[in-house]
């Protein structure tokens, strides 16, 4: 991966940025568009775009969401604990004996903690501790303590950075999904450095907001953007590590190439010409099939006002919604690059109209 990307992708997934606080990565993601876009466009709800031909009446939306799972503080005990709530889907396993941030005026270190095993009780050490038998420690001997430092509504996250493993493997918290922001703002560079996108079409790469909590942002975006057509970007579920069935589940490997969704929640005309375009283009994709619709993105988008002929795109990750999710950067590179080749194949004229005979 080219350096700038590198670091760009590291910096998002790096910055925090719960669902309803992601002021943090949006303007990272700005910094980032700003010199390959024609204009960079924040809305009320906070999704944030990177446009080119604004002008076109054919517009393409490419949604990767930014906010990340994480915890909000709702209660500060007599002796200076924080109690706290999981914004998104959260294994309660995780989180005993973490260290995290609390995102305060400044950055409060504190750790999730757990009664030591020789206190516990044969029943206690039997049962998966929930996230309302855990608390957030910073050290304070009170709550006048904590409050000079954490206020009530502060959100959390796990200390886990960004980390290169073996070959082109790398770990981090939060890739779910700001490795897909990364994806659509790359596949805007991609359009305004290699070119090949139709003068009468508009891209708007938008990170949206609030996927976690139910596709919320993605909603507001497609309603003010109107656009004919859009491909949603998400982390998909790698099915190659032992105790996940293939026979259940279908296949996909990490590195083997971006996912293109296949089903309901997918324009017929979109899928065609995504999987074309990657085989013309030599991009390696694994077909995914989903019977309804999907927990991305692209879900909201297609049934914005009259209907969004979608495409979704995944790639696929390992330990999903853990602070060490796991993926290829290969993967990632190659679903910009397919991300691209669709846009390039989008006409003035396109006709995505389900039919016969396509
Ligand atoms: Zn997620």
């Amino acid at each position: 991966m080219r350096a700038e990307s590198l670091s760009f992708l590291k910096e998002l997934v790096n910055t925090p940025s719960p669902s309803g606080y992601e002021e943090r990565a949006a303007e990272v993601f700005r910094q980032y568009t700003r010199p390959y876009s024609d204009d960079v466009a924040t809305d009320v709800h906070g999704n944030v775009a990177a446009i080119l031909n604004p002008a076109a009446e054919m517009k393409i939306m490419l949604a990767g969401h930014i906010d990340e799972i994480g915890f909000i503080i709702h209660y500060i005990s007599e002796d200076g604990l924080l109690y706290f709530s999981g914004i998104g889907g959260h294994d309660s396993v995780i989180p005993v004996g973490q260290r995290v941030w609390i995102h305060s005026a400044t950055r409060v270190p504190g750790i999730i903690g757990r009664k030591a095993i020789h206190l516990l009780e044969d029943e206690e050490r039997k049962k998966k501790p929930e996230l309302r038998d855990l608390w957030i420690d910073i050290g304070a001997q009170n709550r006048a303590e904590a409050e000079n430092l954490v206020q009530l509504g502060d959100v959390v996250t796990f200390q886990y950075e960004f980390q290169h493993l073996i070959g082109d493997r790398a770990t981090a918290r939060g890739f779910d999904n700001k490795m897909g922001g990364f994806i659509v703002a790359e596949t805007i560079r991609l359009l305004k450095e290699e070119g090949g996108l139709h003068p009468g079409v508009g891209v708007y790469a938008v990170g949206t907001v609030q996927e976690e909590i139910g596709l919320r942002g993605a909603r507001t975006a497609s309603f003010n953007i109107a656009p004919q057509t859009g491909l949603a970007v998400d982390v998909n579920h790698a099915i190659d590590y032992p105790g996940v069935s293939k026979t259940r589940y279908g296949a996909l490997d990490i590195g083997k190439g971006p996912s293109v969704m296949r089903g309901a929640n997918s324009n017929p005309i979109v899928f065609k010409m995504v999987t074309e375009a990657a085989r013309e283009d030599g991009i390696p994709y694994q077909v995914d099939v989903a019977p309804g619709g999907t927990g991305t993105d692209g879900n909201a988008m297609q049934i914005s006002r009259g209907g969004m002929a979608v495409g979704i795109l995944g790639v696929a990750l390992r330990y999903m919604h853990t602070p060490c999710e796991l993926l290829s950067l290969t993967d990632v590179e190659n679903c910009a690059r397919l991300m691209a080749a669709y846009c390039r194949r989008v006409l003035p004229t396109t006709d995505f109209t389900p039919r016969l005979g396509i």
